[in-house]
Parts: structure tokens; sequence; C-alpha cells
């Protein structure tokens, strides 16, 4: 079944060019957008048509709505596919994309819109019976509202900002004083970051795991999970390494939480690909953090474990189509572990590293996948997010798949630029990684910068 004719990518990089990839697959023709900073990237070439959309600032081009609007008119697509960040979570976007008669290859402008805000998430969640980490109830106004919630769920507490993403907009806080300081500090930066100064508090947990659950609803109702992805490995909050499965959870664990997430999904009338994140602490015990209403970055562990090509049937159901499986198709098999590659450099605080790759020869054989747009010669530009490639192995065990994604990070060669590669060997090499031993504070408490 061929779902739309043709489509427009708005966004650039290793994501464009896995949307074009399904494209192709399921017979859709694509148009691509670029800034003028991404004149030059290959995967231009693999787009039917494409479309410059302006000067390299996102502000002016890949988040610049009426611009994304008329290269769809003019290019007559039929549907809109964001990708991850930039528009792929704003609900003025998408609504915009209906008034035009263009589908949002995502979910319901509703959907965005409640879920977006991480307090009414969290409130309808709560509302739902899925396990919340203890906190307020919605906005926290004020310090004194802010002092009374912190010391009924008791020290330490993080503040967050219910417009939060890319862990910004967020403060522990260790007693009175730190709260009040961390309060004003989280709702100035939620305010320069999203524009929306709003906070609400939640208990900090103690080295908990980030375990996140992946859906796909379609339009009739119909709504399953794809299991979960381990995203414990993180920086500053931010993820670096995944895996599917994760070593903490069992069957039983699994099979609650996907009821959880499903629960979720239903109550929100969710539609298209989600993902449901929680925290799982020490006594496996899970709590509902935030919805992400947007295919992720580590959605290939999923795909690798389960079979699923998981932008396919995105674009499937956004179609309209019924989803093609049931609760009892999905399996997971083996092992598959993610690392971002990002052009940073982790002896120096993870600065970026903008620039020509000089030389560029990436890892193969079994059980590899490489999901990147760059090549030698290509620049990546400064004005981006530094993430240029994912690289992404599949084994019968975790141990297989560990030594698999050791001698890759190996073969891989970089040059011209600085890479996350070095550090992630690092990793690899870790007894308690290798274990599976790990939480959101293996980083901060094992590599010095973290
Ligand atoms: P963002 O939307 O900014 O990514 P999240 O709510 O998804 O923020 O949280 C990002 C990370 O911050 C989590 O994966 C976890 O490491 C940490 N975190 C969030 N909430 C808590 C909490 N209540 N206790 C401990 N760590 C937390």
């Amino acid at each position: 079944m061929k779902p739309f004719s043709r489509i427009l990518i708005a966004n650039r990089g290793e994501i464009a060019l896995r949307i074009i990839r399904a494209c192709r697959e399921l017979g859709i023709e694509t148009v691509a957008v670029y800034s003028e900073a991404d004149r030059h990237a290959s995967y231009l070439a693999l787009a039917d048509e494409t479309v410059c959309i302006g000067p390299a600032p996102s502000l002016q081009s890949y988040l610049d709505i009426p611009k994304i609007i008329s290269a769809a008119e003019i290019t007559d697509v039929e549907a809109i596919h964001p990708g991850y960040g930039f528009l792929s979570e704003n609900a003025q976007f998408a609504e915009i994309c209906h008034s035009c008669h263009i589908q949002f290859i995502g979910p319901t402008v509703e959907n965005i819109r409640q879920l977006g805000d991480k307090a009414a998430a969290r409130e309808l969640a709560m509302k739902l019976g899925v396990p919340c980490v203890p906190g307020s109830k919605d906005i926290v106004r004020d310090e004194d509202e802010a002092l009374k919630i912190a010391r009924e769920v008791g020290y330490p507490v993080l503040v967050k900002a219910v417009a939060g993403g890319g862990g910004r907009g967020m403060r522990v806080a260790r007693n009175d004083a730190s709260l009040i300081s961390g309060f004003h500090q989280a709702r100035a930066e939620a305010q320069a970051s999203f524009k929306n100064p709003d906070v609400y508090i939640e208990k900090y947990i103690d080295k908990p795991r980030h375990v996140e659950i992946q859906i796909l609803a379609d339009s009739y109702g119909a709504i399953i999970h794809l299991g979960e992805r381990d995203c414990s490995l993180q920086r500053r909050h931010q993820k670096l390494v995944e895996e599917a499965p994760s070593p903490a959870v069992d069957d039983e664990l699994r099979r609650r939480m996907g009821d959880s997430a499903i629960a979720l999904a239903r109550g929100a009338e969710y539609r298209g690909a989600g993902t449901i994140e929680f925290l799982l602490d020490q006594d496996n015990n899970y709590y509902f953090i935030e919805m992400n209403t947007r295919i992720q970055v580590e959605h290939p562990v999923t795909e690798m474990v389960t079979g699923i090509d998981l932008l396919k049937e995105q674009i499937l159901v956004a179609a309209g189509s019924p989803l093609r499986f049931l609760q009892e198709d999905i399996e997971i098999r083996g092992s598959s572990i993610e690392c971002r590659i990002n052009a940073e450099n982790p002896a120096d605080g993870f600065k970026p590293s903008p620039g020509t790759i000089t030389k560029y020869i990436p890892p193969g054989g079994f059980g590899v996948r490489i999901d990147s747009h760059v090549h030698a010669g290509y620049t990546i530009p400064s004005h981006y997010d530094s993430l240029i490639g994912k690289l992404i192995v599949h084994r019968e065990t975790r141990e297989e798949a560990i030594l698999t994604m050791k001698r890759a990070l190996d073969e891989f060669v970089i040059e011209g630029i600085h890479t996350t590669i070095p550090f992630q060997r690092e990793i690899f090499r870790h007894y308690h990684f290798v274990q599976g031993n790990i939480d959101t504070g293996f980083l901060e408490e094992y590599f010095l910068d973290g």
C-alpha cells in the first residue's frame, strides 16, 4: 500500500536521510528542505526535490514555519515529516499544517499540546493511575509553595521546566536555600530557552535508570508497545549510549511498564509513534517522567530487537493505515546498543567541534548499522546540534553486542574533527558498564568531567 505520494522532510542531517530511506522503500517521493549551511549535504541528492529555505540560523530556516509551509505548497506535498528536534513537537506548526491540508506526520495537535506540557502530562498520568515521581500536582508558582512541596516529599528535589527538553531548566535542590535559588534559576533558564518560565517539582530519585517505552498507535484506537530502551548513560541529562532491552528489565516488568505506557497513550487518545519515559529506582519501582511525541534519536535499537521499521510504521499510521502488528506479534530478539557519535571534544569538556572531516572510515561487518549523513570531505556546520551519526550494533546477547560495539568503535576512523568515539571506547571497557550495572549518575561518578 502506498500511503502518500510525496512528503516534505522538515529536518536535516541523519534523521533527514533516515526518513528519505524509509520513503524510498515505501515508494513515496521526498522533498528535502535545506538551509544555506546544508547546501552541500550529500543526502539531498537522494531526495526527489530540494528547496532552499534560508540562511544557516535555524530560526531563519528549519524553525521558520512560513518558509516550510511555502516549500510544502509549491512542491505540492501531502504530508510533512518533522523528524526530531526543530518543529517536531510544535503544536502550532502541526495546526498550521492541518489548516493548509497537509498531514503532519506525528500525533494530533491536542496530543502535542497536552503531552508537551510536562506538568499537564504528569497530571494526566496521575489521573490514569500511571506511577509518577512524588511531587507537585501542577505548576509551582512561588517560593512558599516550592518550600511546602519540598518539605512534603523530602529533599533532595528537582525543579523542572514544564516546557523542558534537553535537560534544560532543571535544578537539583538539597535544602531550603538551594531550593530558593534553584527555583529562580530554573525559571530564568526556562524563560530563556522555552519562553515559558513555569516549573514544577519532583522528588529527586537517587541513582535511577532511565527506561523508556516505545509505542505505536493508529487512528482506530489500536495501541501496542515495542518494549523498552535503557538510556541511563547520560552526560548532563543528555543521552550518549542507549540499549534495548534494558539489563534491568525482565518480562514481567516490561509487561507492567508497557501496560502503563499504553494506558497513558490511550488516556491521551494518542496517535502515531511516541515514547513514554520512566525512571526506574533501585528497587525496580518505575515512575513516569514525560512523553515524547515524536520519533526519537535512539529509535534504531528498538528497530533492531523487534525487526520493525519504526519510520515506515509512523508514516503508514499517519496516512490512516491500521497498525499491522498486534501486541503478541512483538518479540524482543537479542540485544542492541547505540552510540551517539557527536562532533564534540571529550578532552575539552565536550566542546562542539564543527569543521571538515578529512578522513572517514566507518565500521562494518556482522551486526553493525550506521545511521549517518557524513563522509570524508563533509563540513559539519556550527549552527546545529553536534550529532553526526549513530553507531548501532545488534547481536544475540548483550555480551556479544558489547564485543561488537568495542571492535566497531575501534574500527571507526573520523579525522579532521573531534568526536565522542574515544570516550565511548572507554565506556565499553568499564567494568560496571559491561556488567550492566549503571544509572543516570554513572558518567559523573566514574568519568572525571561526566
Ligand atoms: P528533558 O525533557 O529535559 O530531557 P526529562 O524529564 O526527560 O527532561 O529528564 C531528563 C533526565 O533527567 C532523566 O533521564 C534523568 O536522568 C534526569 N531526571 C529527570 N527527573 C528526575 C528525577 N525526578 N529524579 C532524578 N533524575 C531525574
